[in-house]
Formats: structure tokens, C-alpha cells, sequence
């Protein structure tokens, strides 16, 4: 009974089902890029999710001929987009674009970071000025920092890739988009299927001496950020650090330079995702969805879909929500002991679902510390299955489990219930099988 629903949703939706039994595993480059377009063809099932409220999700499905690209440079790609980084994100024109091997975010800069520079800015001197011995333990402020902001905006230019709406982004077996950000902000109905998302570094991280106990670098480049946009599905990709992990950075001021920041954040009143089949490798930050506790335009906004994702080796925000109505159902998490903070952050107005997911915990994790409460008040979970070190898994209530061992308590209603689920919804212990299989950029 239970290979059967495997068969069923190995067969029934990713990538391989949809583009036809022959797959794309033997087929030569010609044939491929003719099976990665057909792809680009396709719009959200029915009912995906979030994204599939109100018109759906369609991308750039209906683009002309003259408006599928294939691109394999930079400069390429933001042709593609419409030709202008900066405007491109007013770009409506439904397009299809196929990313073609690696797209790196600095192509033409030799220097890379130092290209970028403001002139009066370098980490020997911003390390200086403002170590908390001889600043104190406030913001960073005058002209120094001031030339770390302007940096940051030449960088921000440069390496972040505006979308426009109406927008498909698929990748080509083994398609790469390194050191850039992909965002898309104010950009309706997108789509970015099968890419490899690199390591967005940032080459100007900003010291927050009161951001935690000890203060913070912080970073100011996801890989992908959603930002005032609706109708996004992001699917079948598969997002690390590639070898510049958060664990190899140096130690400034005590605490580690962190040179990313989300893996795929949704922020800034960005609603109705569906976020399916990702696959979200050893890092730190991953997903926050909503940035500000302020109680303004994010209520009502923040609504996402999390479904057959893997989360292997991150550490905290998988996800973090704020406002939102949030659906986490049949993820697989597979945490690891070092550095681990938390798996679902309860945050401010959250009304966070959690079914049927599966949780393997490395020793020195427990049960009780995969919640964590953020302001938050509730959380709907069911379902959910926990295997801890070599115990033998095991249904367990995240909830009961927090709240004995955590105060205040958190309630056990959310006060919804997902309408917007497309296929079975497998019981946890298919889930570490399924989305394995299944998920992260792979054709
Ligand atoms: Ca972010
Ligand atoms: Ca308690």
C-alpha cells in the first residue's frame, strides 16, 4: 500500500513525469534544450499550493517563440529580462528563459569584490574603526560605513538580477546561477524550475553590534528573495553554499563573517508561493518569511506553500514566519547537531500548518527544540514524524514537545485549514524516500 502511494506521487508530479517517460537522462544537447523549453511550458498544477490562488501561476508559459531564450552569460540573461538590469523588472512580456551551465554574478569584473568597492572602503579599516574595544557597542556610523553602504549598492547593481512578471526561469541539466541574487520584487507571476543556486556572497557584510547577545555580521544577498509579488513557484532547485560554506568564514570580532543571508526569503508583503521539490543544503539562514514585526501591510500577505522540500544541514529559518499563512506538509529534515538553532520559527502573527513532515535529528537535538517562538502564539502540527539519532522513529507532537520544555506554552490551533494541496498528502514515513528522490534541480 505504501509503494503504491510512492509510485503514485513518483510517477504523478517532478520533473521526470513531466517531461514523458524517455526523460531527459539520454538525451543529446539539442534534444535537451527541446525538453527543458517544454518545461518552461508549464504552468502550476491546479490547486499547488498558494500560488495557485486567484489566476494561478503561468510564468512566462505563453511567451512567442521570439521570446524563449537560452542563455549562458550574464549579460545574456539580463538581455533575456528585457536589456536593462535596472528596469527589467517592469518587464511584463511573458518570456521563457533557459539557463545553460554557470552564470556568474560578477562575469567582467576581474576584481570581483574589489571592482565593487567604494574607494574609501576596506574591511582592514571598517575592522578598525569599528572593533566594539574601540567604538563601543552602537551602529556603525560616519563616513567608513557610509562607503560600506555606497559598496553595497554597487554590488547590489551589479550582482542582484532583476525579473520582471510573466517570467519562467528553468535551468538545463546542471544549470548553475552562482554569486548573484535572483530577485524578484514586484514581479508578478514567476516561475524558476531545475537551477542550482551558488553561494550569493556579499562582499560588504555590515557589523550589527546589537543584533544578539554578542552582535551579528549580517549579509544583505539571498540566492532568491520574493518581495512584493504574487503567483511564485519556485520548484525542482536546489540551493548551497557551493564551497564557500557559512562554517569555513573567519571570526571578526568574535563572530562569524557572514557573507550570505537567505536561501529563498519572502518578504516585503509577498504572498501566495508555492515553494515545491527544493532541495536547501548546509547552511545557516534559509528561508524567512516576512522581515519586520511591524503590524502593517504584511497582515493578510506572507501566504506560502512548503511541500517535498529537503532540508539537509541547515540550521535555523526552515522557515522563520511572520503574518502569513503558512503550509508546510511532507518535507524531509535532516538536521544536523552543529549549529543547529531551530526548524519552524513561530513568529509574530504566524499561523504556521505543519503535517506529515519528517524530522531526522543528529545527536544533540531533540524534539522540543525543532519549534521555536518567535512572538508567535500558535501552530497547527499533526502528523509529523521524528527519528532522533538511532531511535527508532516515531510520531511525534512538536507541540507537546516544545511545551514541556519551553514557556509560554504555544497554542494548538492555527485557525485554518490548507484548501490549496495538489496529490495525496504522504504519511510522514514516505517522506524521507520521496523527496529525496524527487527533490532539488535534477534533470
Ligand atoms: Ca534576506
Ligand atoms: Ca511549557
Amino acid at each position: 500500500m505504501q509503494l503504491k502511494v510512492l509510485t503514485a506521487v513518483v510517477v504523478g508530479v517532478g520533473l521526470v513525469a513531466a517531461l514523458g517517460p524517455s526523460g531527459a537522462a539520454t538525451a543529446g544537447g539539442d534534444r535537451h534544450s527541446g525538453q527543458i523549453i517544454k518545461l518552461g511550458r508549464q504552468v502550476l498544477p491546479a490547486n499547488d499550493g498558494w500560488a495557485a490562488s486567484g489566476p494561478g501561476t503561468t510564468g512566462g508559459s505563453a511567451a512567442a517563440s521570439g521570446d524563449v531564450h537560452i542563455v549562458d552569460t550574464r549579460a545574456e540573461l539580463i538581455e533575456a529580462l528585457g536589456g536593462d538590469n535596472a528596469t527589467n523588472r517592469t518587464n511584463a512580456t511573458p518570456k521563457i528563459i533557459v539557463i545553460r551551465g554557470t552564470i556568474n554574478g560578477f562575469e567582467g569584473l576581474t576584481g570581483r569584490c574589489a571592482d565593487l568597492a567604494d574607494p574609501a572602503y576596506s574591511l582592514d579599516a571598517y575592522l578598525a574603526a569599528y572593533d566594539p574595544a574601540v567604538w563601543g557597542r552602537v551602529n556603525p556610523s560616519g563616513p567608513l560605513e557610509e562607503a560600506r553602504v555606497r559598496s553595497v549598492a554597487n554590488q547590489t547593481r551589479y550582482t542582484q538580477i532583476n525579473v520582471g512578471p510573466n517570467t519562467t526561469i528553468v535551468g538545463m541539466r546542471g544549470a548553475k546561477l552562482q554569486n548573484l541574487t535572483l530577485m524578484v520584487d514586484s514581479a508578478n507571476n514567476v516561475i524558476v524550475r531545475n537551477i542550482n543556486f551558488v553561494d550569493a556572497f556579499d562582499c560588504f557584510p555590515a557589523w550589527s553590534p546589537t543584533d544578539g547577545d554578542a552582535g551579528n555580521w549580517n549579509s544583505q544577498f539571498d540566492l532568491m528573495s520574493v518581495r512584493r509579488s504574487v503567483n511564485v513557484w519556485v520548484d525542482h532547485n536546489t540551493f548551497t553554499d557551493g564551497d564557500n560554506p557559512d562554517s569555513g568564514q573567519p571570526i571578526h570580532f568574535g563572530r562569524p563573517y557572514q557573507v550570505h543571508d537567505g536561501s529563498l526569503d519572502i518578504t516585503h508583503t509577498a504572498s501566495l508561493v508555492t515553494a515545491s521539490y527544493n532541495r536547501f543544503v548546509s547552511r545557516d539562514k534559509v528561508m524567512l518569511i516576512g522581515s519586520s514585526n511591524t503590524v502593517g501591510p504584511d497582515v493578510g500577505r506572507l501566504n506560502v506553500t512548503l511541500h517535498h522540500n529537503v532540508f539537509d544541514g541547515t540550521m535555523q529559518r526552515l522557515p522563520r514566519v511572520r503574518f502569513g499563512q503558512v503550509d508546510i506538509y511532507n518535507n524531509y529534515y535532516r538536521l544536523a547537531g552543529d549549529g543547529f538553532s531551530y526548524a519552524l520559527g513561530v513568529g509574530v502573527q504566524s499561523s504556521i500548518y505543519a503535517e506529515n513532515n519528517y524530522f531526522s535529528l543528529a545527536d544533540g537535538i531533540a524534539a522540543e527544540d525543532i519549534l521555536f517562538d518567535w512572538g508567535g502564539t500558535v501552530v497547527t502540527e499533526k502528523g509529523n514524524w521524528v527519528r532522533a539519532g538511532s531511535d527508532r522513529p516515531r510520531q511525534v507532537s512538536l507541540l507537546d514537545a516544545y511545551n514541556a520544555a519551553h514557556d509560554p506554552d504555544l497554542g494548538a490551533d492555527s485557525g485554518w485549514t490548507p484548501a490549496l494541496r495538489h496529490g495525496p498528502v504522504l504519511p510522514a514515513p514516505l517522506v524521507p524516500l520521496a523527496a529525496l528522490a524527487l527533490a532539488g534541480a535534477r534533470l
